[in-house]
């Protein structure tokens, strides 16, 4: 097992990329937990592990409070003993973000306090609890927009995943001799509730697609297995990375010279 005995925080374990990282996180033997504002779906994700013999408990938190994160890295604590693995993945991606002379503030705003302020919450409180366990992996979701901007305009949504890659890099450069690492996962276009939400007509999926050469979306569970790597011991040496999961969406974007 290549989770074993460790203890992991996930946020948007309800859907998506958590859900999938819970399950194959607990399956390797990590103790999850598992972290949503929806209670049902994170409810139900705790059940899944369960059924198959898993650790795990729900906590139903909002990401953007700070009152939240602290308990959510308590409650990790109390009820598993610790903390050696953070994976700061919850997002949103409102219907309402589009181009800057179409975006609200609210939405602007609301964005940035979900998508990145929840990073800062998390690590203010995760990284004390990670040095008293004697180190571990913060794992933030950014996404490839971060590089290349997004086909179908979401300006808050870019400029969030922005500021989560330029988080990660400092904070991997800050806490490195603790023995803490610090990785953005960085997935390409997946076929999960958020983004087809977003992209709510075949035009704009088929957009979207045309620059993927795998000419397809990706899945949560080939987020998962990525995560699983930068969350186990076996990415000892890596740090500060952007790591793409992407089909190959960047490298498409980038000219020969
Ligand atoms: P999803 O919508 O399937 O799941 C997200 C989960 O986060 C949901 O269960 C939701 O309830 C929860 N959540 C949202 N806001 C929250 C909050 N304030 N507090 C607690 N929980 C909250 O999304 P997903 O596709 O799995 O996306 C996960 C991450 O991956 C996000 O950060 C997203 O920006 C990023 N990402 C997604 C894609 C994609 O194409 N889907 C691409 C690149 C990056």
């Amino acid at each position: 097992m290549r989770l074993r005995d460790k203890i992991a925080v996930i946020t948007g374990a309800g859907n998506g990329i958590g859900e999938a990282s819970s399950l194959l996180f607990a399956k390797e033997g990590a103790k999850v937990l598992a972290v949503d504002r929806d209670e049902k779906s994170v409810q139900d994700t705790v059940r899944q592990i369960r059924d198959v013999g898993g650790t795990a408990e729900v906590c139903l938190a909002d990401i953007s409070k700070d009152g939240d994160c602290r308990s959510m890295i308590a409650h990790a604590e109390r009820a598993f003993g610790g903390l050696h693995i953070l994976f700061n993945n919850a997002g949103i991606m409102h219907s309402e973000d589009s181009d800057a002379i179409h975006t609200s503030e609210d939405i602007f705003d609301l964005t940035l306090r979900i998508n990145v302020k929840s990073i800062l919450l998390g690590c203010k409180y995760g990284i004390p609890a990670m040095k008293k366990s004697g180190g571990g992996s913060i794992i933030n979701t950014a996404s490839f927009v971060a590089r290349l901007g997004a086909a179908t305009p979401q300006i808050a949504y870019t400029a969030s995943k922005g500021a989560v890659l330029a988080m990660t890099r400092e904070l991997a450069v800050v806490h490195a001799q603790e023995g803490i690492r610090v990785n953005a996962l960085s997935p390409g276009p997946l076929r999960t509730d958020l983004l087809m939400d977003f992209l709510n007509t075949e035009e704009k999926r088929r957009r979207r697609l045309v620059h993927v050469p795998m000419g397809r979306f990706g899945e949560a569970s080939e987020m998962a297995y990525g995560a699983l790597y930068l969350a186990s011991d076996e990415s000892s040496y890596t740090t500060g990375t952007d790591f793409l999961v992407d089909g190959g969406i960047t490298a498409a974007y980038v000219t020969p010279e």
